[in-house]
């Protein structure tokens, strides 16, 4: 049976587009065949805790199911930034042609070392927030006891609206 797995994509560097959309078909490409995959809209965000004049980004969230453990799968979206043309090595929030974050992993809970699921900024962020809130609005985090839904109504992190992209892509 595969976990069901948020990922969040964003990218603020080149074709930002077209990263996201080369990220999301290695991800889609690691699915069982018959797993539900679901898929939210672009949107763009102004940069936070960025270097200045850092360009905006585009961000979006899939889920996908996935048959393995967390840690191969980190080693997927690494191996997908790196693919996509990240550097291994980089200042902090810098200009990225590509992040893959992962967001949950179903019921998983790992704190520390390489990996920390959920992702520990997650509801603090309204470029993730949005768009998961599009596809599981209803979801609970391992550990929580209020909805993505609610999370997005309640946050307060000052960030700018989002500005929707493109809804196919
Ligand atoms: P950020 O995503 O916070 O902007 P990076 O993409 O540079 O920063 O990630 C830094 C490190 O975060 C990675 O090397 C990875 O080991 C670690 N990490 C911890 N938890 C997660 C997670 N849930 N998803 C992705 N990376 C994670
Ligand atoms: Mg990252």
């Amino acid at each position: 049976m595969a976990t069901r797995v948020g990922i969040s994509l964003g990218s603020n560097l080149g074709n930002r587009l077209s990263h996201l959309g080369a990220a999301r078909d290695m991800l889609r490409d690691l699915m069982p065949e018959d797993a539900l995959y679901l898929q939210a809209p672009v949107y763009q965000s102004e940069p936070c805790d960025c270097p200045p004049h850092s360009p905006d980004f585009y961000n979006s969230v899939i889920e996908i199911g996935y048959a393995g453990r967390p840690h191969d799968l980190l080693e997927h979206t690494q191996g997908i930034e790196f693919h996509c043309g990240r550097g291994a090595v980089h200042e902090l929030n810098a200009p990225r042609v590509i992040d893959v974050d992962i967001l949950y992993f179903g019921s998983e809970t790992l704190d520390g070392g390489i990996l920390t699921i959920p992702h520990p900024r997650l509801t603090h962020r309204l470029f993730v927030l949005q768009p998961l809130a599009d596809i599981r609005p209803q979801f609970i985090l391992p550990g929580d006891d209020a909805t993505i839904s609610e999370h997005l109504q309640h946050l307060d992190s000052g960030e700018p609206p989002l500005t929707l992209i493109q809804s196919n892509w």
